[in-house]
């Protein structure tokens, strides 16, 4: 799920990236054999584990930015949205986040600024976390979550996306080694309006996906919901398709690989679901 402003197709916006980029600099770059320079990154500092699948991933940017761009990215979503933080439903909202976060922020190693807010949009089934944990929940999402634990699915999901780092590790991928080093080196402000967009408004791909799917249903588990709540869920979303899928399943794998995977973690799950409920019974709202 992302958010629907000002999308962009990834290739022409790399390519558009570099080029603009290279032209601000005034000077033409001598092709890199990136991934051999990405390898020698990768032995020295740059490579991150990530939570839960211990997948290491190739990031070269810090993640104090994550926050910062996030946060840019975020006011500026924010600015063109009606919010309903004063509906009934935001106080479900809150309840969930703040049971999903504690076991989102034990797996990174710097403070998340975390925050969320509900958007009135009844059309829009959608839900997202940008970089840096800045959250937002559509209302037109909640008839198909139906419950806390359903949408404890959602954004266990979307904060996966976050907390793996998935939007800096594509401006990495995306953008180019070269570029990203002389980011780092401080040429920020040349960047930036072209990083918001790589960040946060490009769909995922369909690896990240499921590697949210996985994050998402063991962060759900550690915050006592019950992660078997998450197959029906995706079921009903998967039987919103048809010809004008919602936003959240436009780039999103196939629904018989993603519950394929889902059932292959649910052992785990349930061991990390029963140890956050040891005596069984389940936290509020958290189980059917
Ligand atoms: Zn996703």
């Amino acid at each position: 799920m992302r958010a629907r402003a000002r999308r962009i197709q990834p290739s022409p916006t790399a390519s558009r990236s570099a080029a603009v980029y290279r032209k601000a600099r005034g000077r033409r770059r001598r092709p890199l054999g990136a991934a051999t320079l990405a390898v020698a990154l990768c032995g020295l500092a740059s490579c991150v584990t990530t939570p839960f699948t211990g997948r290491q991933a190739f990031n070269l940017l810090p993640i104090e930015d994550d926050k910062q761009l996030g946060a840019q990215a975020y006011e500026e979503t924010l600015a063109g949205v009606k919010l309903a933080d004063s509906r009934p439903e935001a106080a479900m909202v809150h309840r969930v986040i703040d049971r999903l976060v504690p076991a989102a922020q034990a797996q990174i190693p710097v403070q998340f600024d975390w925050e969320v807010h509900l958007i009135d949009d009844p059309k829009t089934v959608n839900a997202w976390c940008m970089p840096g944990g800045k959250m937002a929940v559509y209302t037109g999402i909640l008839p198909v979550t139906e419950d806390e634990a359903g949408l404890a699915v959602v954004m266990g999901h979307e904060i996966g996306h976050a907390i793996a780092r998935h939007g800096t590790e594509r401006m990495t991928q995306q953008v180019g080694v070269q570029i990203v080093l002389d980011y780092i080196a401080g040429d920020y402000a040349q960047l930036a309006g072209e990083a918001t967009q790589l960040l946060v408004f490009l769909p995922w791909g369909r690896k990240q996906e499921l590697e949210a799917d996985h994050i998402g249903l063991m962060l759900m588990a550690e915050a006592g919901y019950d992660p078997r709540t998450a197959v029906p869920f995706w079921e009903r979303m998967a039987s919103l398709g048809g010809d004008a899928p919602p936003e959240l399943l436009s780039t999103h794998p196939s629904d018989q690989h993603r519950i394929a995977q889902l059932q292959a973690l649910m052992p785990e799950a349930l061991q990390r679901y029963k140890a956050a409920s040891p005596s069984g019974a389940a936290k509020s709202g958290s189980a059917k």
